[in-house]
């Protein structure tokens, strides 16, 4: 069901300084800067590799990010796994038990299909991701 990590996402109070801290100290290159309106975020993916980096700023004090970033810091914020079919993936999750956060897939980053599982039952915050084509 699980193909590989598709990003690894980062909370992050200035896209802009962390951007620099990506690019120019780590060498690193950004694929693209993006609002995502319904997760009052702004995000900046980051290529490593075969995989990604998601950093993500807050575009709204009450958002999820300002919470997480006002209860923890910066930081790591959640591990995305990259399914073929997140609607089955989801169908399959809920019968084994595994507590969701959305129970209907929503839009992510690069026209994704994305939803995030409960961190109360898979110990840290996980989303699920289904590329766009
Ligand atoms: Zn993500």
């Amino acid at each position: 069901m699980i193909k590989k990590i598709n990003h690894i996402g980062i909370a992050v109070n200035s896209i802009e300084d962390a951007v620099k801290l990506y690019t120019d100290v780590l060498g690193l290159e950004v694929k693209g800067i993006e609002i995502i309106a319904e997760q009052k975020a702004k995000t900046a993916i980051i290529a490593v590799g075969e995989t990604k980096i998601e950093l993500i700023e807050s575009t709204d004090p009450e958002g999820a990010i300002a919470r997480h970033i006002e209860r923890r810091g910066e930081g790591l914020h959640h591990l995305a796994l990259e399914v073929s079919d997140i609607q089955s993936a989801l169908e399959t999750l809920k019968e084994k038990g595994i507590l969701l956060v959305d129970e209907e897939p929503r839009t992510g980053v690069e026209n994704s299909k994305i939803a995030f599982l409960h961190p109360k039952g898979t110990k840290a915050l996980i989303e699920i991701v289904e590329p766009r084509e």
